[in-house]
């Protein structure tokens, strides 16, 4: 795109006040009109996003905030511009100035902030938003993992308190996600975790969050073991002690679940699943509402958390996602509602045959009667606008675990005499996928923290993506007369 100081790039940085960012000296004229230039660009867009919040689920992620008038400025382009420049250049010294000190929108330099990462915060902003009575923001990372880490870490921040502190957080959560708490928190910086062994149980979460809790985590559905948890009910917990309420909704999607209409204060996302599932991209997500409680940080970080955590967190730590990647993710979100809904139904399918399947032990799927959670699962997860003709409809992810009679070796041999369904560590993709948790994603954790997290030995994790459904439950069939 060629650039004019007429319409400076779109940006993710608010403006800061005048006085606050010029020191209370007076702008020079040529600072003023950049400034003035962009208010009028900011003014512009809202007016944009307030058009688009109107519109239906999925027209929000096929078109985001990307319009008409951006795409006169793209050459026409009807498919968002990949900017791959690291850097932006400016018209002149006043317009980089301006820029620079946060009083005009841009972006300045590819590590801050990206056009093309724009497009797709703003599409994951609206699409955790919708249906929720307030404003949501997003950061977009280089991966889950980095969206985790930027999400918590500003809330470990030193007090005066010689007391430790404490973090909250279900156990039955992604391995990664158990590693980043125990390891890095925990164990380098003396952290101390507070891990739900049963998120279904309130008293538990209740008895842990105290006056040194700086948040609460929870993960739903949670992968590997498809546990739920009362979102309103935690985050009232949370709440009530002044913290908030951290959701990673990885599995779920905005498609089946939107926690922020619950009470949650941050979702936080691996993209690099099923939002992602076409499979070319590895990435991550901050989504937050406004004013969140929190006992540290400033007051920027509690008025919009993710926009914060942009600015200044994740300029300094650098976890930068690439512009061809956040375009790929456009490109999958555009379709997010009609594949979850598509896997969803095959999943159920699939866990329906594994249920009466006599060499499999245990299914665990939000979906079956009988899964532990299933009536709150029942609660919590819609397809966003309904079906066909509107009406609410239960889906429960493309997500799916099942033990095998005989044990940790039966299951690797039924793993092993998979043909179509593929045998590696990922979820959430047009492709199924099938791992054992307990020699990859959960290897890490170990014995106690397997036990900790509820991972047996014999769990098959199946993620069932878009072939037919009876083709997963014939290659099923054959693996199975092999435990
Ligand atoms: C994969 C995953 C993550 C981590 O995401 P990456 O993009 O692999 O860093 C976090 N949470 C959940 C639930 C996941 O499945």
């Amino acid at each position: 795109m060629i650039e004019s100081a007429e319409t400076p790039a779109p940006g993710a940085a608010p403006l800061a006040s005048p006085a606050g960012a010029a020191g209370g000296m007076p702008l020079s004229p040529g600072v003023q009109l950049a400034r003035e230039r962009g208010i009028a660009r900011l003014e512009q867009e809202a007016a944009q996003r307030a058009a688009v919040r109107a519109r239906r689920f999925d027209s929000i992620a096929v078109h985001g905030i990307y319009g008409m008038a951006a795409a006169l400025e793209n050459n026409g382009s009807i498919i968002e511009p990949a900017y791959l420049s690291p850097a932006q250049h400016f018209a002149d010294s006043d317009a980089m100035e301006a820029t620079t000190s946060l009083l005009a929108p841009g972006w300045v330099y590819s590590r801050i902030a990206n056009p093309t990462l724009h497009y797709l915060e703003e599409t994951l902003a609206l699409l955790e938003g919708y249906g929720f009575d307030g404003e949501t923001s997003a950061c977009a990372t280089g991966s889950g993992m980095a969206a985790i880490s930027m999400a918590t870490m500003p809330f470990l921040a030193v007090d005066d308190d010689p007391r430790p502190m404490n973090i909250v957080a279900t156990a039955r959560c992604y391995g990664g996600t158990f590693q980043l708490f125990s390891e890095r928190f925990a164990r380098e910086r003396g952290v101390e975790v507070r891990w739900v062994r049963d998120p279904l149980d309130l008293g538990e979460w209740a008895a842990k969050i105290d006056g040194r809790t700086r948040f609460v985590f929870g993960e739903m559905p949670s992968n590997p073991g498809l546990s739920v948890f009362d979102i309103a009910a935690v985050a009232e917990l949370a709440h009530a002690a002044g913290v908030p309420l951290l959701v990673d909704s990885t599995v779920a999607t905005p498609a089946l679940l939107r926690p922020l209409r619950h009470g949650a204060d941050i979702v936080v996302h691996s993209l690099s699943k099923a939002i992602g599932g076409s499979g070319m991209a590895i990435a991550g997500a901050i989504v937050s509402r406004r004013d969140i409680p929190s006992r540290v940080g400033p007051d920027e970080l509690r008025a919009d958390f993710a926009t914060h955590v942009k600015l200044l967190p994740f300029r300094d730590h650098g976890p930068a996602l690439s512009p061809l990647s956040a375009l790929m993710l456009l490109n999958d979100l555009r379709t997010l509602r009609l594949r979850v809904d598509a896997w969803s139904r095959s999943a159920a399918r699939v866990a329906r045959f594994l249920a009466g399947h006599p060499s499999v032990r245990e299914v665990a799927y939000p979906g079956l009667a009988g899964t532990e959670g299933h009536e709150l699962a029942a609660r919590y997860l819609w397809l966003v606008d309904g079906d066909e003709e509107g009406n609410p409809v239960n889906r429960f992810g493309h997500l799916l675990g099942f033990r095998v009679a005989g044990g940790h070796e039966a299951a690797r041999r039924v793993f092993d005499s998979l043909e179509l369904i593929w045998r590696a560590t990922d979820l959430g993709k047009a492709k199924s996928v099938a791992t054992i948790p307990m020699i990859s994603t959960h290897q890490q954790q170990g014995e106690s923290g397997r036990e900790l997290a509820a991972i047996p030995s014999d769990l098959i994790r199946l993620s069932v993506g878009g072939e037919h459904p009876d083709d997963l439950v014939a290659d099923l069939d054959r693996a199975l007369a092999h435990a």
